[in-house]
């Protein structure tokens, strides 16, 4: 049994249905990767992973137990956490607030404090009494990630971490990753820079219109294979 799974997961925004039956998993200490052009639906996979979507239909499961018809709340009480596109800072808090809050719905014992967070983003430290419209875009996506981290998780989704940032902030975000896993949580990461998203995880899914349409190893995948799933092949 992996560590979560998703079992002919649908989602739909009214008539519009965006999720057409995906499988993916993801095993214990592993770091996945979804990939996608914009609109593949990558962020509904999250947000029905999260509870953002509710699903009546037990599509989702997370440590052997149903979670798809869980609130978004009650998912990451039992663990996983979520880094949402975009950020969502309380723009009037400070960096020490923002990293707070993570800790509300979720107190247990594990890494990650205050203080590991700021050893592992040490410019949110000098930066700690800053509000967070004073942060620029990578530091408030460091905020993000030690906010979610905050609830020491068992998963962490992230949502386009990357999106927006320069070369040289996203490598620095990305050296997280590792760091993250070494501690004990396992991660989905959203990204649709390809290259980004093979140095970062162990196995890749890539999704097209709603559906999977390649899974493996990052080690073990072309580029042609990638291209023809990501573009859509002949
Ligand atoms: P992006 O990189 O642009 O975020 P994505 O792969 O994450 O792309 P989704 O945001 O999951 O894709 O969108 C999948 C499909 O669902 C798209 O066709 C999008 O227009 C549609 N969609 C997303 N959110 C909503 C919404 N709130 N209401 C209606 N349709 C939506």
């Amino acid at each position: 049994m992996s560590l979560l799974e998703t079992h002919a997961l649908t989602a739909s925004y009214g008539d519009f249905q965006a999720l057409f039956g995906v499988d993916i998993r993801l095993e214990e200490g592993e770091a996945v990767a979804i990939i996608g052009a914009n609109g593949a639906g990558k962020s509904t996979l999250m947000r029905s992973i999260s509870g953002v979507l509710i699903n009546e239909t037990d599509q989702v499961q997370f440590d052997g137990q149903p979670i798809g018809h869980l609130t978004a709340d009650e998912i990451m009480a039992r663990g996983v956490a979520m880094v949402p596109e975009g950020r969502r800072l309380f723009p009037s808090l400070s960096v020490e607030e923002n990293l707070l809050i993570g800790t509300y719905g979720r107190k247990v014992a594990g890494h990650w404090s205050l203080e590991t967070v700021y050893d592992l983003f040490p410019i949110l430290q000098e930066r700690r009494n800053h509000p967070g419209t004073a942060l620029s875009g990578g530091q408030q996506q460091m905020v993000a990630i030690g906010r979610a981290l905050m609830s020491n998780p068992r998963v962490l989704l992230c949502d386009e971490i990357s999106l927006g940032l320069a070369p040289v902030v996203i490598k620095d975000i990305y050296a997280a990753v590792p760091r993250i896993q070494d501690a004990g949580a396992s991660l989905i990461v959203v990204e649709q820079d390809i290259g980004q998203a093979m140095k970062v995880s162990d196995r890749v899914y890539c999704m097209m219109e709603g559906r999977v349409t390649l899974e493996g190893a990052a080690d073990t995948l072309s580029r042609e294979a990638i291209h023809d799933a990501y573009f859509g092949g002949a």
